[in-house]
C-alpha cells in the first residue's frame, strides 16, 4: 500500500513538471524540439548558445548578412554583447518558440532571448532578467478592412491567427475566448499574417513592434486596442537557479538601458527594411 501510495505519488509529480513545461509555452508539445541530437549540452563549451524563434522581426529575423551569421534583430544585438562580456563566442540556436521554455530548463541553451514576455506562468520554469522592452498585442488586418477596430470585434465571427504558444495564443483563446473553430495557429509570425493578406484571416493577433513590421512589409495595416491588451514586458530566461549568468545579462541589459542603446537598436531595428 505504501508502495503503491509512492508510484502515485511519483507518477503525479511527473505529470506535474511535464504540464508545467508545457505551460511554459503555452500548453502544447513543441517542448523537445532542441532535445538529444548529441550535441554539448549548454553548459559544457566555451559558447554561450542562445535560443531564439527567428521569425520575429525586428527582435530577430534571417537576413543575408547579420549580426552573427544570417541571423540579425535587436535581440541578437542584446545577445552578441552578453556573450562579448563573458569574452565566449555566441551560437543561435534557431526554434519553435513554443519549445524555448523547455529548452532553457534542460540546459540545451544558456538562455532564450526572443521577444519573450516574462509572465508568472513561464516564470515557473525559468528565470526572468530584468525586462529591457514593453510592448503589447495589437491586431494587423487588411489595408481596405473597417469593421475591426477594438478586440470585441474578434469575437464577432472573425477569422482569426495568432502564433502557437505566443501571450497573442493564450489572450485570444482565453481572455477574448474566440471560438476555437475560428482560431488558426501558426509556428512563425511571418508565415500567418500571409492568411491575412490573402484573405483566409481577418486578423493576426501579434505582439506590437512585430505587427509594425509585418505590415509595413506586406501592404497591411495595425489596429490597435490599448484598453484590451495590457502591456507586456520582454526579459531573457535563463535555467532557475543560474544566478551567475542571469547576473551577468542583468549587467549589461542594465548598462544598454542607460545608455540608451536599447532605444536606439529599436529605432534602428523598425526603420530597416528587410
Ligand atoms: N511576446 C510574445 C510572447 O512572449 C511573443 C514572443 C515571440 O514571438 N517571439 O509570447
Amino acid at each position: 500500500m505504501k508502495k503503491l501510495t509512492k508510484v502515485l505519488a511519483m507518477t503525479l509529480a511527473a505529470a506535474m513538471s511535464i504540464s508545467m513545461l508545457a505551460a511554459c509555452g503555452g500548453g502544447s508539445t513543441g517542448g523537445d524540439t532542441a532535445a538529444d541530437d548529441g550535441a554539448s549540452t549548454a553548459a559544457s563549451g566555451e559558447k554561450l548558445i542562445m535560443g531564439t524563434n527567428a521569425a520575429f522581426p525586428p527582435f530577430e529575423f534571417v537576413t543575408t548578412q547579420g549580426i552573427v551569421g544570417e541571423f540579425d534583430g535587436i535581440d541578437v544585438a542584446i545577445a552578441k554583447n552578453i556573450a562579448d562580456s563573458m569574452g565566449r563566442e555566441l551560437q543561435i540556436e534557431d526554434q519553435e518558440f513554443d519549445g524555448l521554455c523547455a529548452a532553457v530548463s534542460t540546459g540545451k541553451i544558456d538562455m532564450a532571448i526572443a521577444g519573450m514576455t516574462a509572465t508568472p506562468e513561464r516564470a515557473q520554469n525559468v528565470d526572468f532578467s530584468i525586462p529591457y522592452y514593453v510592448a503589447t498585442q495589437v491586431m494587423v488586418v487588411g489595408a481596405d478592412n473597417t469593421d475591426i477596430t477594438s478586440a470585441e470585434d474578434l469575437k464577432n465571427d472573425k477569422k482569426v491567427g495568432v502564433v502557437l504558444g505566443y501571450t497573442g495564443d493564450n489572450i485570444v483563446t482565453s481572455e477574448l475566448a474566440v471560438p476555437e473553430e475560428n482560431i488558426t495557429r501558426a509556428n512563425r509570425g511571418i508565415d500567418i499574417v500571409q492568411d491575412v493578406k490573402n484573405g483566409k484571416l481577418d486578423a493576426v493577433v501579434i505582439d506590437s513592434a512585430t505587427g509594425k513590421a509585418l505590415a509595413a512589409n506586406n501592404g497591411l495595416k495595425v489596429v490597435e486596442d490599448p484598453a484590451a491588451f495590457e502591456s507586456e514586458e520582454y526579459a531573457i530566461a535563463v535555467q532557475k537557479g543560474n544566478t551567475e549568468l542571469l547576473d551577468q545579462i542583468n549587467t549589461v541589459l542594465q548598462g544598454m538601458i542607460d545608455s540608451g542603446e536599447i532605444d536606439e537598436l529599436a529605432v534602428k531595428y523598425s526603420e530597416a527594411e528587410e
